[in-house]
């Protein structure tokens, strides 16, 4: 595994630094169609990981595996060790308490737990800390939603009778602080996104958060595209609740959490139930436990949390504040040169100041999916179609696009074979 980089600095990765992260990954010597290594530009959809991560795996299955929480073995110590331990390193990473995060199968199940839970009716709630929603009150997102942050909050006002609202999008694609009126005393809950999983554009945390706090709403923040590119920190973040995705983070698919404040936990009616979440049950009625066990039902994706731990453990190593700077570098060249093609569109802003590396672009009159493919032919490898994002493609009058996200592991040398595949594509369907 990699040894500590010189993580102390800011500065982007030299070129022998880079070299050895790039060994921690086994996939990137596959080739592509062409016999190339693939040149991976899709870790918006998902990461690649790196050896320690897939180890940690095999170790576990291999020599810790149990049922968490009621072996009276050797095993299920281990296991439960394991876990709770991973549950820690987790929330460590991600300037979390572990009272306050809870394991879930991806992000969107932990927007969907938390929608449900926050449109829940009074009888149902554990310590009914939050008033029920009802009609006249506002749940509150952005232009700029995945679905997973959009349609759960769609069905809590379908319950509730609440309304749904947004912040709308300027023509490039970010939340501008001049429409911020719509958070106003109606409004609820106020859930948006950290970064755009479609045009990169960060958002004004701290104004967004400023302005709920002055009306009493509720803060969700989904960090899906935050949490791997750079210093996250939820207790500086000053939300109410975020949610993380693992295989977004060099993690095992399988695993996500939702992060709350520890004293909000419990003021949550639970999900999922069943197994594992209970303290005790009788026929007719049963009782949840406190904590995060009171929302992680049934058996428990164990290996995917120790995975996930070590993940976290080898971006800390990597350094956080390294591997923004060597994506910020990265995603100045690719812009620059995206920008410099004539006829593409960037769906996004222009200047690396108000975006992460995640590019979105159309080449009027070339089909997404045949620019997908076009790239794939040169072992160039970038996502097409709406990313989730239907709505904030409408934003921009198209129905799809292609993407390109940058990742730790990226070089210049694949940000030119990229824009070379690009050009390429323009001229074969010129
Ligand atoms: N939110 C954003 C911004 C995303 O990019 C994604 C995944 O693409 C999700 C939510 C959903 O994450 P998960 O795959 O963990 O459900």
């Amino acid at each position: 595994m990699l040894e500590r980089l010189e993580n102390t600095s800011s500065a982007p990765f030299s070129g022998a630094e880079l070299a050895r992260l790039r060994n921690d990954f086994p996939i990137l010597t596959v080739p592509g169609r062409s016999g190339e290594p693939i040149a991976y530009f899709d870790a918006a959809a998902t990461s690649q990981k790196p050896q320690c991560v897939i180890d940690s795996l095999v170790q576990f299955y291999g020599g810790q595996n149990a049922a968490v929480n009621r072996g009276t073995h050797l095993l299920g110590d281990l296991a439960t060790t394991e876990f709770e331990n991973a549950r820690e390193a987790v929330a460590h990473y991600l300037g979390a308490q572990p009272e306050g995060l809870i394991w879930t199968k991806n992000a969107t199940e932990a927007l969907n737990l938390l929608a449900y839970s926050l449109s829940a009716p009074q009888s149902t709630a554990r310590t009914a800390g939050f008033k029920p929603l009802g009609p006249g009150d506002e749940i509150c997102i952005t232009r700029l939603e995945h679905h997973a942050n959009l349609v759960p909050w769609q069905e809590a006002c379908k319950r509730t009778g609440a309304k749904l609202t947004w912040l709308e999008a300027t023509e490039d694609g970010r939340l501008d602080p001049q429409n911020f009126e719509r958070i106003n005393e109606r409004t609820r809950i106020l859930a948006f996104t950290h970064v755009s999983n479609v045009t990169g554009a960060l958002s004004p945390v701290a104004d967004l958060v400023a302005r709920a706090k002055a009306v009493g709403a509720v803060t969700v923040l989904d960090s899906c595209q935050s949490t791997a590119h750079g210093p996250f920190n939820f207790r500086e973040l000053d939300v109410d609740f975020a949610v993380a995705s693992s295989h977004k983070m060099l993690g095992p698919t399988g695993i996500g959490a939702l992060i709350a404040r520890p004293e909000l936990v419990d003021q949550l009616p639970p999900f999922l139930t069943g197994g594992a979440m209970v303290t005790w049950v009788e026929m007719d009625s049963a009782t949840f436990h406190e904590g995060p066990a009171g929302f992680e039902a049934g058996s428990q994706p164990v290996a995917q949390a120790v995975g996930w731990a070590r993940a976290c453990e080898y971006l800390q190593l990597v350094g956080p504040e390294r591997i923004a700077a060597h994506e910020h570098a990265l995603g100045e060249e690719l812009l620059a040169g995206l920008l410099e093609i004539p006829g593409l569109r960037l769906l996004g802003p222009t200047t690396m100041e108000q975006r992460a590396a995640v590019f979105a672009f159309a080449l009027p009159g070339i089909h997404p999916h045949d620019v997908g493919q076009l790239l794939d032919s040169k072992d160039v490898a970038v996502r097409v179609g709406h990313h989730c994002a239907i709505p904030l493609h409408q934003h921009f009058g198209v129905r799809s696009s292609a993407r390109a996200s940058v990742s730790l592991t990226n070089t210049s040398a694949e940000v030119d074979r990229l824009l070379a595949a690009i050009v390429e594509t323009q001229r074969f369907f010129g």
